[in-house]
Order: C-alpha cells, then sequence, then structure tokens
C-alpha cells in the first residue's frame, strides 16, 4: 500500500477534484490569514500547469447550513489574484449548475466549489453526497491534511469513487515531515510539550513516553504535574482529576519511560489579563499564578535539546496570546531554530500560531499545517484521510 504524489498522476486534461484546507479565519468578511491559501498553492499550480481542469473544493467554519457570511467567494478572489487566473467560485459544490460550469473550462483552468459544509450530508461522510461530488470528475487529489483526521465525504466517502487518486504537495511535505520524527527518527530524540490541559495530551504523553529520551513539559499542563510532586502552584491551573496519572508518569520517568523535565521558574501574575504586573519567580506565591516558564528553564531546555537530534513540538509554553506571557516559547523556539543537525517538527494549531510568524521560524525542518491531524498523527493513530489515500 502507498500513496501516490500528485507527479506520479497523469493530470492532462482530466478533471481533477481537489480537496484543499482553505479554511481561513474571516473577519468582517475579509481574510484576516490567508496561509492555508498560500500553503496549498503550488498543488493547485501543478494541477493547472499539468493540464488538469482543477475543481477545487474546501469546507469553511463550521456550518450545518447554507449561510452566507460562510461563502467561499473571498477566498475565490484570493486565489484569482494570488495565480494571475480567474478562479469562478460555483454556487454549490455539486448539482447541475456546477456540473456545467466545470464541464465548459478548458485544460488548465480552475474553479472553486462553494463550501462543502452548507450540506451537513460533507461530516456524515453521506454516500450518495460524495457520489455527486465525485460525479464528471476523473481524479481526486487531496492536500488537506488539515483534515486528514476527519472521516468526511470530500476526505474519505468520494475514494469510493475515484480510484484513481494521489496526494498534494502539500499532503506529501506534511506525510514526509511527520514520519522522519515518527519512523526510526534519529536519537536522542525530545518531545516539547505544552498547551491547557493534561487531559487533552494523555495519548500523546502516554505514546511519547516510550518513544523517545526526553519530554519537556511547559505551559498550564506543567502545574498539573508540579502539583504532583507538592510544589506549590499557587492559583495555577491544575486538573485535580489528572494529578495520580501526573504521579505515574512522573514515577516512570527515566526509568520505564522517557525523562521529564519540568520548569523550575516562572513568570506569574494574579490575574490572566494583559498588562497585569508580572513577576519571575522559583516558588509561585499563594495569589499568583503561573502563566509562562521564566528564564532559568528556558536555559534548563535548551541544554536539553543541545544534546538531541530530534525534537517534536506540541503546545506553547505559556498563555502567548498575551505578549508577557510568550516570550518563553519564543525565546525556546529562537534557541532551537539556531541549533544545528537537529530536525525539529512543530505541531500546528496554537503551536504553529506562537511560533511562525517569527522571523527565525523558516529555519524549522518543518511547521505542520494541522493542529488536531498532526496531534492525532503523534499520538501513533491512522489518520482517516491518509489511509483513503493508500491504494
Ligand atoms: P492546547 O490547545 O492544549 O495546545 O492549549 C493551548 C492554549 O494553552 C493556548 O491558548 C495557551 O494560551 C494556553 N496556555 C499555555 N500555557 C498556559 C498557562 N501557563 N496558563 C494558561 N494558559 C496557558
Amino acid at each position: 500500500m502507498r500513496i501516490v504524489p500528485i507527479n506520479e498522476l497523469e493530470l492532462k486534461n482530466q478533471t481533477v477534484l481537489l480537496r484543499c484546507d482553505l479554511n481561513v479565519p474571516l473577519a468582517a468578511g475579509k481574510i484576516s490569514d490567508p496561509a492555508r491559501i498560500d500553503a496549498s498553492l503550488d498543488t493547485i499550480r501543478y494541477a493547472i500547469t499539468h493540464g488538469a481542469i482543477a475543481a477545487i473544493c474546501s469546507h469553511l467554519g463550521r456550518p450545518k447550513e447554507r449561510m452566507p457570511e460562510l461563502s467561499l467567494k473571498p477566498v475565490a478572489e484570493y486565489l484569482s489574484a494570488a495565480l494571475s487566473h480567474k478562479v469562478a467560485l460555483a454556487p454549490d459544490c455539486i448539482g447541475d449548475i456546477t456540473g456545467r460550469m466545470i464541464s465548459v473550462l478548458k485544460p488548465g483552468e480552475a474553479i472553486l466549489l462553494e463550501n462543502l459544509r452548507f450540506h451537513p450530508e460533507e461530516e456524515a461522510n453521506d454516500r450518495d453526497f460524495a457520489h455527486e461530488l465525485a460525479r464528471g470528475k476523473t481524479v481526486y487529489v487531496d492536500d488537506a491534511f488539515g483534515v486528514a483526521h476527519r472521516a468526511h465525504a470530500s476526505i474519505v466517502g468520494v475514494t469510493r469513487f475515484l480510484t484513481n487518486r494521489g496526494a498534494g504537495l502539500l499532503m506529501m511535505r506534511e506525510l514526509e515531515a511527520l514520519r522522519s520524527v515518527t519512523e526510526n527518527p534519529e536519537r536522542p530524540m525530545a518531545a516539547i510539550l505544552g498547551g491547557a490541559k493534561v487531559s487533552d495530551k494523555i495519548p500523546l504523553i502516554k505514546h511519547l513516553m516510550e518513544r523517545v529520551d526526553t519530554i519537556l513539559i511547559g505551559g498550564a499542563m506543567a502545574y498539573t504535574f508540579l502539583r504532583a510532586q507538592d510544589v506549590p502552584v499557587g492559583k495555577s491551573h491544575v486538573e485535580e482529576d489528572q494529578l495520580e496519572l501526573a504521579r505515574d508518569l512522573l514515577a516512570a520517568s527515566g526509568k520505564t519511560g522517557a525523562r521529564i523535565v519540568l520548569p523550575r521558574d516562572h513568570v506569574v501574575a494574579s490575574v490572566a489579563e494583559a498588562g497585569a504586573q508580572t513577576e519571575t519567580v522559583t516558588e509561585i506565591p499563594p495569589s499568583m499564578m503561573g502563566l509562562d516558564i521564566g528564564p532559568e528553564t528556558v536555559k534548563d531546555f535548551v541544554a536539553e535539546l543541545t544534546r538531541v537530534k530530534t525534537v517534536v513540538w506540541n503546545g506553547p509554553l505559556g498563555f502567548f496570546e498575551i505578549p508577557e506571557f510568550a516570550r518563553g516559547t519564543l525565546a525556546l523556539g529562537e534557541a532551537l531554530a539556531y541549533l544545528e543537525g537537529v530536525r525539529t517538527v512543530i505541531g500546528g494549531g496554537d503551536t504553529a500560531a506562537a511560533l511562525s510568524h517569527a522571523p527565525w521560524a523558516a529555519r524549522f525542518t518543518h511547521i505542520s499545517t494541522g493542529g488536531g491531524a498532526t496531534l492525532e498523527y503523534l499520538e501513533g493513530r491512522e489518520l482517516p484521510g491518509v489511509k483513503a489515500l493508500e491504494r
């Protein structure tokens, strides 16, 4: 079983259903960050320059029915400008009018189909809807890594009807990067884990405990681990129901599993608000909460990372949306970016949001475009969208 990359597919004169993740954030009807569209431009260009008729499809937001404010119209306009080539928007992703609009296109032209999720059948992976979507197309190309963990009609269902299928350039890049840190990665290997909740990351921590050498824990998650060691954490966010698990993991640390390293200093405040009075402490006072790792912890973590060859990073190490508490994440990111000879894969979602705009971000081996999909992949789970592409 293998996944055929787009460059091995015959595209000339073919009508290609091209599934992208063009789910960009909108503010007052305008695209506020086009990163997801930009990430798929190579694949779209590849398809049209190789003589395909590209019927591009995507979801946008979470509508359950047709909602004008979640139309892909701004995306069609952005694509037209970015490709210097008119990309019309079909009024629907299925149906006769859309079919007729596709049928008059010439090889080398593209059209964007309207939001897949205007039909609840998309998320339900409905067979008839998938059949309709596949109608009139001869090849299926999936470039939507960000939704590869969803068994939806445009991702899984369509592959039943379009057996001539393969992965786009972005999908291939994502899978290669993730494979490089999961299938026989060069050791030693470290994982950096942060984010809000231990409970969301249990499968990931358990999976990595058996596969990496060192786990560096920051973010709000760290306080449950510190509390489990009876370290005072003040008003920091602690998940009481995860203390037992944290104790078990700490007991296994460096013995039956990876060595866990916790923060030893913290940026604290009495409220998690911009402009709050902050302090850097080694012992968190009862009235304060930990909102970022401190500079000594950054030094400890950097020292650990200088010893490894492979790093995966999932979750910010502080409340990074507030600049006062983004410093730990950014300082560690910068140091890691300049370490020579280390393969570093950064998870999508919040981790990418925290790091990807920094000037040194391009130095990482890979920053994923998928949040949930990357997390599930790193947990060792099979992604339905990847499985469906195998042939
Ligand atoms: P997750 O989706 O689990 O990766 O969590 C990301 C969220 O965790 C982001 O919104 C961060 O701001 C938040 N976060 C990270 N560290 C902290 C902290 N020390 N206190 C509160 N929130 C945090």
